[in-house]
């Protein structure tokens, strides 16, 4: 596989399925930019990477600025003169009933999960078209594949970050620009993302279930790993992990 020296970028890389990608593309010879709101936590990812003989920076950003995410573009060219890939994996999950109307909480997922990284796309897309190579990577959900009761706002992010890739593929080949998209669909992993919703009934119901079937971060970090090392004129689009034991 071939990420030894790629420059990488990881957005809500302090936790979770962005933080086990962080370590597990390190590992592999990768410069990670570790970056998130929780710039303290980042920050120890980032030493974790680099105690081990890793190359890694970290940097604060909140993915729903604009401004910001070309801030850790233009960080990343500097630090390392070019940008290989962009793992934008930043997001939160506030689960209700749409019928309880909790505008405040689409809000807060559609900036995060949808805008988030629809501007850390229009961030990275100058310099990888100028290089005529780079690769977008993002999680969209199986709450991008299929509607879920109590999910609505969640799908709904989902959804436009399933879109928005695949159009971004197309016209990638069309252009011949070589930018690489890839999108994960994973089930229940073992995360913090069930810590913010604020229903408590939906809030018990899912952590009953994820402590049936979820499975750690790392499951999801191999296949993004496993998409950036393909080959150059590959292009691993999608990708859809359920833990063994889940139904839907
Ligand atoms: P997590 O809560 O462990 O990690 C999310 C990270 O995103 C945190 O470090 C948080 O600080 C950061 N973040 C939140 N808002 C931010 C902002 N505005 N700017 C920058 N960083 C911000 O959760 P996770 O499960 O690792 O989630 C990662 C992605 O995976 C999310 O997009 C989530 O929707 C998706 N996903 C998770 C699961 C799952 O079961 N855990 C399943 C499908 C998809």
């Amino acid at each position: 596989m071939n990420i030894q020296g790629k420059v990488v970028i990881v957005t809500g890389a302090a936790s979770g399925i962005g933080q086990a990608t962080a370590y597990l593309l390190a590992e592999k010879g990768a410069k990670v930019i570790v970056a998130d709101l929780d710039a303290n936590r980042a920050q120890e990812v980032s030493q974790a990477i680099n105690a081990k003989g890793g190359d890694s920076q970290y940097f604060q950003i909140d993915v729903t600025s604009y401004e910001v995410n070309q801030k850790l573009v233009d960080f990343t060219i500097e630090k390392y003169g070019h940008l290989d890939a962009s793992f934008l994996c930043a997001g939160i999950m506030q689960l209700s009933r749409l019928s309880d109307i909790k505008v405040d909480e689409w809000d807060r997922q559609i900036d995060i999960n949808l805008k988030g990284v629809m501007y850390g796309i229009a961030a990275a897309m100058p310099v990888f078209k100028e290089q005529k190579h780079g690769h977008l990577l993002t999680v969209s959900s199986i709450a991008g594949l299929h509607p879920f009761i109590d999910t609505g706002a969640y799908c709904a992010s989902k959804w436009g970050v399933r879109v928005f890739m695949e159009v971004i593929r197309r016209e990638s080949a069309d252009e011949g620009t070589n930018i690489r998209t890839t999108t994960l669909y994973p089930g229940d992993i073992d995360t913090n993302l069930t810590a913010h919703t604020t229903d408590e009934a939906i809030k018990a119901g899912l952590e009953k279930v994820y402590e049936e079937v979820a499975i750690p971060a790392d499951r999801v970090a191999q296949a993004i790993a496993f998409a950036i090392g393909a080959p150059a004129d590959a292009n691993v689009s999608e990708i859809t992990i359920f833990p063994t034991k889940q139904v839907i």
